[in-house]
C-alpha cells in the first residue's frame, strides 16, 4: 500500500495531461523512500482525457484512475478521489499545472514533522484578469468575517493531507462540499506554505464567474448562518425606524390636522420594504433549497470505473 497518493482531478484536461504527469513523475522519482501513487480522477471529461490517463497508467506502475459516471464537479471529484486513498497520506492538486508539483517534497519534509494539513497559500496569480483577482480577494475576506471556520486567505485546494484528516474527511458526508473550508474544519496541526500560482499550461478554466458566484454562496451558506440573521437585525432596525416615524405621523395628524399626503413616503417605504422582504426569502430559499438536496440522501457521486495501480494491487 502506497504511503502517499498523489490525488489529481482532471475534466477536460486531456491537452496538459502528459506533461503534468512528466513534472509529478520527476517529483516523485525523488521522493525516493517513499511508496507513491498518484490517482487520475476523470470527472466525466468530454474530451479524450480518460485515454490519456490510461496510457499513463500503461506507461507507469504507481497510476491509478478512476472515471466518475459523469461531470460532478471538482469537489465531488477530489471527495471520490480521497475515498480512494485507504492508506497513507494524500496530496491534492490540480491537473493544469498551476500548482507546482515541486512543492510537494517540501509537503512530504514538513508532514514528518508532525503537521496533518499543509496547504499552499498563493503569493501571486499569474495569468489570472485584474477582476478574477479582485473577486477572489473579496470573498476570501468576506468568509473571513462570516464564517465560524477560520477559512485561510489566498489557499486553493493544492495540499497534503496526512491519514488521519482523510480518515475525518470521510466521515464529512454533506452534500454541498466546500472542500477547503472542511479541509479547515477538521482542524489538527495545520501549515501554511506561501507559494508562487503560475499560468495554466493548456487549455482552459473551467470556473466562470457564474460558477464562481454560486461556489461563493455554497462556501458561505455550508459556513456560515450570517446571512439568515441579517434579515433578524434588517427587520428589526425596519420596525424600529417604522415605529418612530408612526409617532411622529400620529403626533402631526393630532397637533396640525390629516391633510390626505404622504404618497411619495408611502411608495418608498413599500418599495423598500417589499425589496427587503424578497431578498430575505430568497436567502432563506439558499438555506432550503440546500438542505432540500442534504435531505433527498443521493449518493454523493458514482463510479464507472477504478483501477488500482498495477504495483499496489
Ligand atoms: N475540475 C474538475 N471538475 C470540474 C472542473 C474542474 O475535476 O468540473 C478540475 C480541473 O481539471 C483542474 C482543477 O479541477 O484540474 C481546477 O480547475 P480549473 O483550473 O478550471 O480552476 P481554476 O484554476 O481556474 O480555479
Ligand atoms: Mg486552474
Amino acid at each position: 500500500m502506497p504511503d502517499l497518493t498523489i490525488v489529481v482531478p482532471a475534466y477536460n484536461e486531456s491537452e496538459g495531461l502528459r506533461d503534468f504527469h512528466k513534472r509529478l513523475g520527476a517529483v516523485l522519482d525523488g521522493l525516493r523512500d517513499l511508496d507513491s501513487a498518484v490517482l487520475y480522477v476523470d470527472d466525466g471529461s468530454r474530451d479524450d482525457t480518460y485515454a490519456v490517463m490510461r496510457e499513463l497508467r500503461a506507461g507507469d506502475a504507481r497510476v491509478a484512475t478512476l472515471r466518475l459516471a459523469r461531470n460532478f464537479g471538482k469537489e465531488l471529484a477530489l471527495t471520490a478521489g480521497l475515498d480512494h486513498v485507504t492508506s497513507g497520506a494524500a496530496v491534492v492538486i490540480d491537473a493544469d499545472l498551476q500548482d507546482p508539483p515541486e512543492l510537494i517534497p517540501t509537503f512530504v519534509a514538513h508532514w514528518r514533522e508532525g503537521y496533518d494539513v499543509i496547504y499552499g497559500t498563493r503569493a501571486s496569480r499569474a495569468g489570472e484578469s485584474g477582476f478574477k483577482k479582485f473577486t477572489a480577494a473579496g470573498f476570501y475576506r468576506l468568509m473571513e468575517r462570516l464564517s465560524s471556520t477560520p477559512i485561510p486567505r489566498d489557499t486553493g485546494d493544492f495540499r497534503l493531507l496526512s491519514r488521519r484528516v482523510l480518515d475525518a474527511l470521510g466521515q464529512v458526508r454533506e452534500r454541498q462540499r466546500f472542500m477547503k473550508g472542511l479541509f479547515t474544519w477538521v482542524g489538527y496541526r495545520q501549515l501554511s506554505i506561501v507559494y508562487h500560482r503560475d499560468a495554466r499550461h493548456a487549455g482552459t478554466s473551467k470556473w466562470n464567474y457564474w460558477r464562481l458566484w454560486n461556489f461563493a454562496l455554497d462556501g458561505i451558506t455550508s459556513f456560515s448562518g450570517a446571512p439568515l440573521k441579517l434579515a433578524t437585525y434588517v427587520g428589526l432596525a425596519a420596525s424600529l425606524a417604522a415605529f418612530l416615524f408612526g409617532l411622529w405621523v400620529l403626533g402631526k395628524a393630532l397637533l396640525l390636522g390629516d391633510p390626505v399626503r404622504g404618497y411619495p413616503s408611502l411608495m418608498v417605504v413599500v418599495l423598500f420594504l417589499g425589496g427587503v422582504q424578497l431578498m430575505a426569502l430568497g436567502m432563506i430559499g439558499e438555506y432550503l433549497g440546500r438542505l432540500y438536496v442534504e435531505a433527498k440522501q443521493r449518493p454523493l457521486y458514482l463510479v464507472d470505473e477504478y483501477v488500482a495501480p498495477p504495483n499496489h494491487s
